[in-house]
């Protein structure tokens, strides 16, 4: 299969290239040239099928022969060999926890997959790639860990300073080897200026192959469509499809959810849940898409001000608003609401969300007041990660996870680093 550049200013490619390049030339986002329509006997069946079948059949079709299937279903199974239960929490409400991974957040199966895609496509290659990445602090340690002793590629990580969880930063700068942690005295908008900047560097791309490993990449949005697929697996009542509420920033991981739900996936509705980063909220209101800057809050990995894989959402539904209206709701989430939502959570079903769960709990209780039924929300990250948060909300400590206890232990290494792009220019060209 081909992918096209959204802004339809370059030529399509395959899987492989849009792969290493991450972004179109012309700027734009690559995009499948069709949807490929999964057959009914597929879900009637889907029980029986193990996960590295269903995550087979759902994503080879975008992968097309630029990896044969022998690899790929390696791959695959390397990838998702960890559990992703869907947990009931009450009567109407049930948990897909995605949070079971190496670094307990859902960015581990597309980072998992690109690291082992950018690595079998460039084995022969004769340029070592750069892999560049700004983090607000979920981000880093997904890609840390799944690109880790990846052949022929080095990452290099900017975070900002002293505002990424105790947990977080651990998981970023602890691995060494190809993963080489920066610590920048700014903000994360910062840090992601820096990147940007590097990208457009003549200098620094005589020098250095780089690419990017956030969600506007190929190889890491698409795998997320397995979870829905999984989900829908473990669903108890398969004749009423349920309405699914994805915590969101970037848009990646709900974008892919509507996309299988284009292949056939029964899904009665999606929701967007939010946080004060309101943007697609008030799109869906006012069909108007306004960026703003972005606003910080305790479900951190969702301080987006201006999404980007918005467009592809828009791409999906062919630009039509009414049609986008009819699968889409979005929820703005306070932070004094999702405070009390982990609270009254914990204390009603004995269940115990991360900051940005919450938010998707809460919006998927709002959407079921006014349309009964029964639903799922995504958790994307485990609580221990955001302890202050967490903490604070049910009054007492949080205990941190015999896997995590190891990498507690372990020496932070990073470079300290200036908010300057002129000492990130003079890194990069060492
Ligand atoms: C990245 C992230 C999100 C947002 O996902 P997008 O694909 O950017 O919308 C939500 N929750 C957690 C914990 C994350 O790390």
């Amino acid at each position: 299969m081909k992918h096209y550049s959204i802004n339809k200013q370059s030529v399509t490619v395959d899987f492989r290239e849009a792969t290493i390049r991450g972004q179109a030339p012309d700027m734009g986002l690559y995009f499948p040239e069709r949807i490929p329509k999964i057959e009914n006997e597929f879900f009637r069946d889907i029980e029986n099928l193990s996960n590295e079948e269903i995550a087979f059949r759902v994503i080879k079709p975008y992968v097309g022969d630029a990896i044969p299937e022998e690899k790929l279903f390696q791959i695959i199974s390397e990838t998702i060999n960890f559990p992703i239960p869907l947990v009931q929490v009450n009567e109407t409400i049930f948990s897909l926890e995605l949070f079971h991974g190496p670094t307990l957040a859902f960015k581990d199966v597309g980072s998992r997959f690109m690291s082992r895609c950018l690595g079998y496509f460039l084995k022969d290659h004769e340029k070592k790639v750069t892999v560049l990445v700004a983090t607000s602090g979920d981000t880093g340690g997904a890609v840390a860990n799944g690109f880790y002793e990846t052949e022929g590629v080095e990452v290099i990580i900017l975070y900002p300073s002293g505002k990424v969880s105790p947990v977080q930063e651990k998981q970023l700068t602890t691995l060494g080897e190809n993963i080489h942690a920066l610590e920048v005295k700014g903000t994360f908008d910062d840090c992601q200026q820096m990147v940007k900047k590097a990208f457009a560097d003549e200098d620094i791309n005589k020098k250095r192959f780089l690419t990017s490993a956030n969600s506007i990449n190929v190889a890491r949005w698409l795998p997320q469509q397995v979870y829905y697929f999984f989900a829908y697996k473990q669903w108890p009542e398969k004749g009423k499809p349920p309405v699914v509420s994805v915590p969101s920033g970037n848009f990646g991981n709900i974008c892919a959810g509507l996309l299988a739900q284009q292949s056939g996936l029964p899904v009665k509705h999606f929701i967007a849940a939010c946080n004060a980063n309101d943007v697609i909220s008030n799109y869906l209101k006012t069909e108007i898409l306004k960026p703003k800057q972005t606003i910080p809050t305790l479900s951190n990995a969702m301080d987006v001000g201006n999404p980007s894989n918005f467009v592809r959402i828009l791409e999906i539904f062919q630009h039509r608003f009414s049609v986008l209206k009819n699968d889409l709701s979005s929820f703005s989430i306070s932070d004094e609401e999702t405070l009390l939502t982990i609270k009254e959570v914990y204390q009603h079903c004995n269940y115990l969300c991360d900051p940005h769960g919450a938010v998707g709990y809460l919006s998927l209780e709002r959407y079921l007041d006014q349309f009964p039924g029964k639903g799922i929300f995504l958790e994307t990250a485990h609580p221990v990660k955001f302890p202050e948060a967490v903490e604070k909300a049910i009054g007492q400590k949080i205990e941190i996870p015999a896997s995590l206890a190891g990498i507690m232990k372990k020496n932070k290494k990073s470079s300290l680093m200036e908010n300057s792009f002129e000492q990130l220019k003079g890194y990069l060209l060492h």
